[in-house]
């Protein structure tokens, strides 16, 4: 959390902003990352900069998967998550090990900031 903050600001700053509002996120479910955490942990890595008193939106982007195998794609099934951190994924059409394809991303989509004019 503390590099994603680090880098909002640098984001932010390089862009002449001086003070940020908001910054929405993309967090994946097999990051099990607790969304109420990241805003506590936010808050305290915030203060004292541009962006204290911020909003933190999180979009939570579920988990999927591909079969190597078939080929088939789809989400992870409930039972997967959130308690394993490697699972093993069978492929709902073929039940072959199939792969993680999605769910791992922590990103930042997209920073509000306020630039003032020249
Ligand atoms: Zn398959």
């Amino acid at each position: 959390m503390s590099e994603i903050v680090r880098r909002v600001l640098e984001t932010a700053e390089e862009a002449g902003a001086v003070s940020i509002s908001a910054i929405d996120m993309e967090v994946g479910g097999m990051t099990f990352l607790a969304e109420d955490q990241m805003r506590t942990a936010y808050d305290s890595l915030v203060r004292g900069t541009m962006a204290e008193g911020s909003e933190l939106r999180v979009t939570a982007v579920p988990a999927s998967y591909r079969c190597g195998s078939c080929g088939s794609a789809g989400p992870v099934p409930p039972a997967h998550s959130p308690t394993h951190m490697a699972p093993l994924i069978e492929c709902g059409e073929c039940g072959e090990p199939a792969v993680l394809e999605g769910g791992k991303e922590c990103r930042v989509t997209n920073i509000e900031a306020e630039v003032p004019d020249e």
